[in-house]
């Protein structure tokens, strides 16, 4: 089960004289649409997550229009998915989160644009970078330029992005280069509107199929000798064809200014922050008119080198405003500047930082240096105080702490079934000893964090098992390396259960079989259980693929041997199996699935249906966990093996006792971790399980009657 987005598939049907009113992700999916693209693929992460999602369960009104969806197993099968742009007139649309998944992708890209594309291939990537980011700070401009691709960076206004997304169809056709839509994490939640205009069917579709496959084309190969023709295509053609496009088409902005003799060139996404901070400066009004004349680069790959050297003739100054690093833009510019012996000089990363988010008050800082050297006249003192006002506020409010605020890392949600394994863990190395711990992405790399700390490298989704190989061999005890299901279908399977069989190696594998990719958003995988998988089945009539054993199914065809699976809350019996693992004489690669459903999807599915039945009248149990604070001696051991948000601290009821005892607040979920851990770890016997039963049956409340009465009866008066 799924989020529903029901009101987002409402958006995606609005046609001309509608008008559009949304997340920026949410009008890129529907411009995708508007462009007559014939099939859409991806693989979900955050900031992109929701323009697959939202495709996904639109199935049905896709397949009214003819459009093919396909949810990927990861981002290179999505990015080979664009093969079906290099033969046909076909268009096509995949997303990601990058940086990480053009890494994934980055073997099939380069194939794809080798020979180049017929249909226009749009990549919409979730460039994950800045304050929110959640992977390595890198920026996917350099695949563009490696691999010869358009890069669009559009300035995050709801109508301007879906004008590029159109036109990044037509400029990929007319250049025969795929094109990347890079969008920041701000311009995916940017909310705006725009005029929609009708949706439109592919002309080649599901429902409007080819008759026959094209012919045999050796140039439409990746493979010598063509691919040596294919390099000087890109450099003497299809590079050229692009920069005209951007021209004739007028993607990049001149925004003019009344301060002439100095420029501003900068990436369109990070046009807004750029004019809130001329704003800041007194150097632009609240609609965005500028004193300084901008250049704005919603394709920022390739650059047309006339239109940068136009704007910059005849300036004294001009700054690049370029976030992250190397300065590709700055150099390129540079070079250009350098070739037509335009004599403006060029700042950037030397007034603003090289790598971090370009926030309003960073650019405000290297603005102000700037406007100070060429616009001293210009320049509003009142910015100056306002930059020092905002470090003197931050002073102050640092010095008023006296000592930093504790770290507040993300953890587990409440009742995960993540969380008794990583308490195993604990329990289990007490025992054993310290094992080095190769962990992943996802929902289970909580498990690095506090009270776990557990994990000592990442190298990569599914990737675990493959970075503990060289670990292994060098190390006296056995290492562990964990990974969740979405990873192990992603990566994993192949990567790491594949080469440690092949080498015969003797390592622990633990899979968390918690149902979903529950870190990007629980979307459905393979081994969604059969009931819940319903995207495959529901809007084909096919009949479901989902089996919830695929993954030890899988396991054992590939010839895995020492094969358990646990559920996770049994802590004691993950710690013994933990143990056998670790201890055990079989040589060999040893898995363990800890089974356990991803706790949000399993409240989303029973929440309403609890509710139903409330509603009714019904009789419901609801368990809780609960600690008395007579008998809890205030060690804290419970919460040290577990991090359950709800397990937290109050004050000693005993005021002969200094330290606070433990409690549960009310959003327990009963997930009996608690009391698993109380029985694995042989804590104190404060933990009592608790069941609040609503609409009680009338002999219920008859017993409940007789208890209190017999309990006030014993209580002294
Ligand atoms: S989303 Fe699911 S798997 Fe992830 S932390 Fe929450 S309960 Fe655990
Ligand atoms: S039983 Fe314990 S671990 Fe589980 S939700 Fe309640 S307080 Fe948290």
């Amino acid at each position: 089960m799924e989020v529903s987005f029901g009101k987002e598939i409402e958006s995606l049907r609005l046609g001309a004289g509608d008008t559009f009113h949304g997340e920026g992700i949410l009008a890129i999916t529907k411009a995708l649409l508007q462009s007559g693209v014939a099939y859409v693929g991806g693989y979900q992460g955050a900031p992109v997550s929701h323009l697959l999602d939202v495709m996904v369960q639109a199935r049905p009104y896709l397949d009214e229009l003819g459009v093919h969806v396909e949810a990927c197993s990861n981002e290179a099968s999505a990015a080979a998915m664009l093969g079906a742009s290099i033969h046909y007139p076909l268009r096509g649309a995949v997303t990601w989160k990058s940086i990480v998944g053009t890494n994934v992708a980055a073997d099939a890209l380069s194939n794809l644009c080798s020979p180049g594309v017929t249909g226009g291939a749009l990549i919409v990537v979730g460039e994950d970078y800045g304050e929110g980011a959640s992977v390595i700070q890198e920026r996917t401009h350099a695949f563009a330029l490696k691999s010869s691709m358009c890069l669009l960076d559009p300035r995050p206004d709801l109508a301007v992005m879906t004008r590029m997304v159109e036109h990044g169809f037509r400029l990929s056709e007319a250049s025969n280069m795929p094109a990347i839509l890079e969008l920041r994490i701000r311009a995916c939640h940017v909310r705006g509107s725009f005029e929609a205009r009708d949706n439109v069917p592919p002309p080649v579709s599901t429902r409007a199929l080819m008759e026959n496959p094209a012919g045999f084309d050796y140039m439409r190969l990746a493979h010598p000798p063509v691919t040596f023709r294919h390099e000087k295509l890109k450099g003497e053609q299809r590079l050229p064809a692009a920069r005209q496009y951007i021209l004739d088409n007028q993607l990049n902005e001149l925004f003019p200014g009344r301060h002439d003799d100095v420029g501003i060139i900068v990436q369109g996404g990070v046009y807004n922050a750029l004019v809130r901070s001329l704003q800041q400066l007194g150097l632009a009004d609240a609609f965005g008119a500028t004193e300084i004349p901008l250049l704005v680069l919603n394709v920022t790959y390739p650059l047309v080198p006339e239109q940068v050297a136009d704007f910059c003739a005849g300036k004294r100054a001009v700054l690049v405003v370029e976030e992250g690093q190397p300065e590709f833009i700055e150099q390129e510019i540079a070079t250009l500047l350098r070739r037509r012996d335009v004599q403006a000089r060029l700042h950037g990363k030397d007034l603003l930082p090289s790598g971090g988010e370009y926030t309003v008050e960073v650019l405000a800082t290297g603005l102000t240096q700037f406007a100070a050297r060429y616009l001293p006249d210009a320049a509003d003192e009142e910015a100056s105080r306002w930059l020092a006002a905002n470090l003197e506020r931050r002073q102050a409010a640092a010095a008023a702490l006296a000592k930093p605020l504790p770290v507040r890392p993300p953890g587990f949600c409440v009742g995960c079934p993540e969380r008794p394994v990583f308490s195993a863990l604990k329990l289990a190395q007490q025992q054993i000893g310290n094992v080095h711990i190769a962990a992943d992405i996802g929902c289970h790399a909580f498990g690095t964090f506090e009270p776990f700390s557990m994990g000592h490298s990442i190298l990569g989704y599914g990737m675990s098992l493959a970075s503990r190989a060289g670990v292994s061999p060098m190390m006296q005890r056995r290492t562990l390396a964990i990974m969740g299901d979405g990873g192990f279908w992603h990566n994993g399977l192949l990567t790491g259960v594949q080469s440690a069989l092949f080498n015969g190696d003797d390592a622990v594998l633990l899979i968390f079989k918690n149902g979903y990719t529950s870190a990007t958003g629980t979307q459905e995988i393979l081994s969604t259980p059969a009931e819940d998988a319903k995207f495959n089945a529901a809007d084909k009539g096919k009949s479901l693929v989902h089996t919830n054993q695929t993954i030890e199914s899988a396991l054992k065809g590939l010839g895995v041997q020492w094969l358990r699976t646990v559920h996770t809350y049994e802590v004691e019996k993950m710690r013994a199996t933990l143990t056998e693992a670790f201890t055990s004489p079989f040589d060999g690669l040893k898995v363990i699935v800890a089974e356990g459903e991803c706790q949000l999807e399993r409240q989303r599915r029973l929440k309403p249906w609890l509710a139903s039945l409330l509603q009714k009248g019904e009789r419901v149990v609801r368990v809780k966990y609960g600690v008395d604070e007579d008998v809890c001696n205030g060690d804290h051991a419970c919460i040290r093996l577990s991090g359950c948000p709800t397990l937290t601290l109050k004050d000693n009821p005993d005021p002969l006792k200094v330290d606070p005892v433990a409690t549960v607040i009310d959003g327990c979920v009963g997930c009996g971790l608690c009391g698993a851990n109380a029985h694995a770890a042989t804590l104190c016997p404060s933990f009592y399980r608790a069941e609040v039963v609503q609409n009680p049956k009338w002999h219920e409340r008859l017993f409940h009657s007789f208890r209190r009465a017999v309990v006030r009866a014993l209580q002294p008066a």
